[in-house]
């Protein structure tokens, strides 16, 4: 089935509940295994034929946001999401207390149990408001970004039209785009400040209604999280601060000298090299038809999945008028199909994104099989184990894309992994401080963020920027806002893919066989299982980060700068 001939109708939600309602009483008055079994299989086509059509809703509308049915429809869907979150939570409540679990968790696996538990802890009715209250302020902070007009280079550009000028080789050029990006948050300060107040707040009071002592937990606890806590985490920045704290420094270092500045400042830290970034040397179809030629070469499995996505029209890649922004995969239940998104601008991103989203959908389509929709895709920080570790697996294909800068682009690449991890460390012990101390101030909240940002981003040098050296950089930062606490994902993510580097280096054959393990268990297991199934050490373990770091430092080292300003 093509992307195109996938017919979309409205899913009349009353009839859902009444289906819904009828299946979870058959269940629950339900003598038998047997009959509960084949209960669970009906109960999970409702949800994703519901779930399907939610789905290809949201697509369409990014696609072309100007498109009126669906943005009606995403209305549609933000004011029923809640009443179809409350049929699965009728559901896990049933599956949980069923009399014959123990034969259900044989047969579906125990993650399913594991996943909802957590879920039930996360939900009453008695917080139905306040969930909805928290959507409205996060609809406001978004809107807030959104309504950015910034006028730069003699027109009115919103904060994604700023992104090339902070790539710019010209000096000056980098500086202003950046003073006009952040003048926009500092005369906004309040309204951001009041925002994230409202939602700390509302937060911490949801938490303590469910009997939690804080949101710490709960925010753990509504990423799906349920092998790991918060001092896991805490010790593993730690660890960020020992071992890779000192190395993002010395390249911040190798950077300045390559760039021949005498001091360096937040503006410069975009720009690898006097002569420009690397960029892909082609339009956008020549890209694709080099990664369709990449994936058929990368393994069979990576062919057949590449061929898949392109017959059936499952990406939407260019960069046009009315398109929403960003990239994103997403997974098309009833056909089996992933989706990939993005929006192509000729820089080395296009081809990252490419890479990045091409590994969540190969992960979807390789665990396409699955029977209960837990499974389709497993937490977010093991998610982003499959995107990241593709970009690093398909380097031995980055000349198709980058000819001559081939060599540019690995190295951006991979500095840029490393030193992200300082900056996203810093997000997550900041986002555990404000909900530890839910009543402080916004002063103390952005005191509190330069504390941190002191000891992970030591080289951070702000130039005078009132607003930036007050502690404002965090509320640029959407998850802050959005999605509490998820963002120490991306670092346990990274761990895992330098992991996956560094064996492609040493045995490219055993790491494609340990990454194809992964992306067939899908959403099976918990975090660290999956950890376990691809052979990776847990980044909460001592050791794992020195077990590759050594390497990665000495990559990094070896580079000659020479070669390529
Ligand atoms: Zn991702």
């Amino acid at each position: 089935m093509k992307f195109s001939e996938i017919e979309y109708e409205r899913p009349n939600v009353q009839e859902l509940q009444e289906k819904f309602g009828h299946l979870i009483n058959l269940f629950n008055k339900a003598e038998s295994f047997d009959e509960q079994d084949a209960l669970i299989r009906n109960i999970n086509d409702l949800r994703m034929e519901f779930q399907t059509l939610g789905t290809i809703a949201s697509i369409k509308y990014s696609i072309d946001t100007n498109d009126k049915q669906f943005e009606e429809e995403q209305d549609f869907y933000d004011s029923n999401s809640p009443v179809f979150d409350g049929l699965v939570h009728q559901y896990y409540t049933a599956i949980v207390g069923s009399k014959f679990r123990p034969q259900l968790e044989k047969k579906w696996g125990k993650q399913l149990f594991d996943v909802a538990e957590v879920t039930l802890k996360t939900f009453s009715q008695e917080i139905l408001e306040d969930l909805k209250k928290e959507n409205e302020l996060r609809t406001d902070y978004s809107k807030l970004l959104a309504s950015a007009k910034i006028f730069f280079d003699g027109e009115e550009k919103n904060l994604q039209g700023l992104i090339p000028y902070m790539e710019s080789t010209d000096r000056e050029i980098r500086k202003a785009a950046n003073e006009a990006k952040w003048k926009f948050f500092s005369d906004n300060e309040e309204e951001f400040d009041r925002l994230f107040d409202d939602l700390v707040k509302l937060r911490d009071r949801i938490a303590k209604k469910l009997g939690y002592k804080n949101f710490v937990q709960m925010g753990y606890d509504r990423m799906g999280r349920t092998d790991y806590n918060s001092e896991m985490v805490s010790k593993f920045r730690s660890q960020v601060e020992k071992f890779i704290v000192p190395i993002a420094v010395k390249l911040k270092q190798k950077q300045q000298s390559r760039l021949g500045l005498e001091s360096f400042k937040y503006y410069d830290q975009p720009l690898d090299y006097k002569s420009g970034n690397a960029k892909p040397h082609g339009s956008p179809d020549w890209i694709v038809s080099c990664a369709k030629n990449m994936y058929s070469e990368l393994s069979p499995e990576t062919n057949e999945f590449f061929n898949f996505m392109l017959d059936n029209e499952m990406m939407d890649l260019v960069n046009k008028k009315g398109k929403d922004t960003g990239g994103y995969c997403t997974f098309i239940e009833k056909y089996k199909a992933p989706f990939i998104f993005s929006n192509f601008n000729g820089t080395m991103g296009d081809i990252e994104v490419l890479t990045h989203e091409a590994g969540h959908a190969f992960q979807a389509y390789s665990s396409r099989n699955f029977e209960i929709p837990e499974y389709f895709f497993p937490t977010s920080e093991a998610c982003e184990i499959h995107s990241m570790s593709m970009e690093f697996l398909t380097w031995p294909w980055m000349n198709c894309f980058f000819k001559d800068q081939t060599e540019k682009f690995k190295y951006s690449h991979l500095k840029g992994s490393v030193i992200f991890i300082p900056y996203g460390v810093s997000v997550d012990e900041f986002q555990h401080w404000v909900y530890e101390n839910p009543n402080a101030t916004p002063l103390e909240r952005k005191q509190a963020w330069l504390a941190i940002e002191k000891k992970y981003l030591p080289y951070i040098d702000y130039d005078n920027n009132e607003f930036l050296e007050k502690g404002g950089r965090w509320q640029q930062q959407r998850h802050i806002y959005m999605s509490p606490f998820y963002y120490i994902d991306y670092c346990l993510a990274q761990i895992c893919a330098f992991q996956f580097w560094k064996k492609a280096l040493e045995n490219r054959e055993q790491a494609l066989v340990d990454y194809l393990r992964l992306c067939r268990a899908g959403g099976s297991k918990s975090f660290l299982g999956l950890v376990e199934t691809a052979n990776l050490i847990s980044p909460f373990e001592d050791g794992c980060l020195e077990s590759f770091m050594g390497v990665i430092d000495q990559w990094l080292e070896s580079f000659d700068d020479a070669s390529v300003n």
